[in-house]
C-alpha cells in the first residue's frame, strides 16, 4: 500500500512563487522561491528531503534553490531546456535582471520525466519554453507551476521563451485531466473541483 500523501503549502510572499512541500514515498519540494528560505525550513522541519523539483527556469522560483539544496542537501532537478538556461546562468531568460538579481549558474540535474513512481512529469511549454507540470492521478492533484492559475488564471507568454499557442495547447492538455487539487506557482491553491478553473483559463485564453 502507497503512503499517505501529504502536501504542505508555503505561499510566496513579495514576489516569490508558491513552495510545495510533498511527503509520500518520495519527499520533495515543488519549486525554491526567493527569499523564503527560512519559512520553507520552517515547513519541512527535519523532514528528508530527497529533491527540490523547480517547474521551470524564473527567478522567482529559483533564487532560493543553491541554498536549499545545500541545506536540506537535496539534488535539484529541472526539466531540460530549463534546467539548460540554470546551468548556463542565462539572466536574460531567467529575468534575473529584471528583479535586479544576478543568479549564479546552478548545478542542477536534468529531470526525467520517470523520475517519479506517483507523479506523472507533463511537459507544458508556453509559459516557457520547457516548464513542466506534476500530476498525481490517483489523487488527482496538479503542480501547474506558472502554466495555468485558480479561477482562470493563465501564465504569461510575452517573456523570452514564452509561446501562446503552445500555453494554449499544453492547457488544453491539462483540461482533459481528472483534476481536484490545483497547487499553482501564484496566489491561491484550489482544493475541489480544479478542473472547473483549469477549463476557465483555458476559454478565457482562447477567448483573448
Ligand atoms: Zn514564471
Amino acid at each position: 500500500m502507497s503512503r499517505e500523501l501529504k502536501v504542505k503549502s508555503i505561499l510566496g510572499r513579495g514576489y516569490s512563487c508558491n513552495v510545495f512541500l510533498v511527503k509520500s514515498e518520495e519527499n520533495f519540494l515543488v519549486d525554491a522561491g526567493m527569499d523564503m528560505v527560512e519559512n520553507v525550513k520552517k515547513k519541512v522541519d527535519g523532514t528528508n528531503i530527497e529533491s527540490i523539483v523547480l517547474t521551470h527556469r524564473h527567478i522567482d522560483h529559483v533564487a532560493d534553490a543553491e541554498r536549499l539544496s545545500t541545506e536540506l542537501d537535496a539534488t535539484l532537478y529541472a526539466p531540460g531546456k530549463e534546467a539548460k538556461a540554470l546551468r548556463e546562468g542565462d539572466d536574460r531568460t531567467i529575468l534575473s535582471s529584471s528583479f535586479g538579481r544576478s543568479l549564479s549558474p546552478l548545478k542542477i540535474e536534468t529531470l526525467d520525466t520517470d523520475i517519479f513512481s506517483c507523479f506523472e512529469v507533463l511537459l507544458t511549454p508556453g509559459h516557457t519554453e520547457g516548464s513542466i507540470c506534476l500530476y498525481h492521478e490517483d489523487e488527482k492533484i496538479l503542480f501547474s507551476g506558472d502554466t495555468v492559475f485558480a479561477n482562470g488564471g493563465a501564465g504569461r507568454t510575452d517573456l523570452p521563451t514564452g509561446n501562446r499557442d503552445e500555453l494554449i495547447e499544453s492547457i488544453g492538455k491539462l483540461e482533459k485531466l481528472e483534476v481536484d487539487s490545483l497547487y499553482p506557482g501564484h496566489m491561491s491553491v484550489v482544493k475541489e473541483e480544479a478542473e472547473k478553473h483549469i477549463k476557465r483559463s483555458l476559454k478565457n485564453l482562447r477567448m483573448f
